[in-house]
Parts: C-alpha cells; structure tokens; sequence
C-alpha cells in the first residue's frame, strides 16, 4: 500500500481477494492511510516552498542563475575531475525539480538542476562528485559507494541534509 504525490492510494493485493476483504482491510488501516496523505501533502508543501525560493520564470532571472551556476559548478568539476581521474563532457543546467543531477554515460555530458543554488555548498560538492563517479561506475551498487567514500566521505550526511531541505533525493 503506498501513496502517490498527489495523495491517491495504491492498494496492491493477493488474487482473489474479495471486495469486502479489501474493504475490511482499508478499515483495519484507516488511520495510517490519514497519517501517510497528511505526511505526503506536508512533504509536497515543503518541496514546493522551496524551489518557489529561487524563481526562474523571467529571462533576467533565468541569466543571473546561469551567472551564479557558471561561477560554482565548472571549478567544483575540474577540482574533483583531476583527483578522481575522469573526463567530464559538457555541463549543463536546467530547472530540475526531481534530480540534482543527470550524467550522460555515453558521451560523458553532465546536467546539473539550477536549484543546486538553493544547497549549501558541501551538498553541491556532493553531488558534483555523486555525478562524476557515475563516469567511473553507471549504478548505485557497493563500487559506487566505496567511490563516493574516497572521494567524498560524509556523502551519507550530505545526501541526508539534501533530503531534509529540499525533500529531494538524488
Ligand atoms: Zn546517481
């Protein structure tokens, strides 16, 4: 049973299971279904208060995000590319709202979400490197994370704060 973002209910069962089975168990669980949409809904509001901080809607406003994304993302990734010995591609921002971070594994290209402005800097770091050990290893598996604890290791405390500001993984 899990929520969705926009607090419908997804209700997986065993077949045959009848509807007043399935009834009696969404009775049975009431509570935490209220509990899990208000958690939802709450988690949705603070997301959205947060990328409403730095807005993106005017050319003027697009350009200074550019300026100040030009100013901290290229020397962060020449930094960590010369110590972990890889070949970034080129870098890009764009408004994500559901990734810090996309790296192109093919041709080595890396987009970076303008809301990084909104981190303070040792989460940027940390996604800096999380993309450019993704040069190195494309999954999340055990080489990935020893990857990440050479090269950058309070990653799990900076993913951690990531998460508690933004509500935004990755
Ligand atoms: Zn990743």
């Amino acid at each position: 049973m899990r929520i969705l973002k926009n607090g419908d209910l997804h209700v997986t069962v065993p077949l045959g299971y009848t509807k007043a089975e399935l009834k009696a168990f969404l009775e049975q669980n009431q509570e935490w279904i209220r509990q899990a949409r208000q958690n939802t809904f709450e988690r949705e509001k603070r997301r959205q208060e947060f990328f409403s901080k730095l807005p993106l809607e005017t050319r003027e406003q697009g350009e200074e995000a550019y300026r100040r994304l030009q100013q901290m993302i290229p020397p962060l990734v020449e930094k960590y590319a010369r110590l972990m010995n890889v070949k970034p591609g080129r870098i890009c921002y764009k408004a994500m709202i559901s990734q810090w971070g996309r790296c192109n594994v093919k041709n080595h290209d890396i987009c970076f979400s303008a809301y990084l402005l909104l981190l303070p800097d040792w989460c940027v770091e940390h996604v800096v490197v999380h993309e450019l050990a993704h040069l190195k290893e494309a999954n999340h598996g055990a080489s990935f994370h020893a990857l990440m604890d050479t090269y950058f290791p309070r990653w799990r405390e900076a993913r951690k704060e990531t998460i508690r500001i933004s509500g935004m993984e990755e």
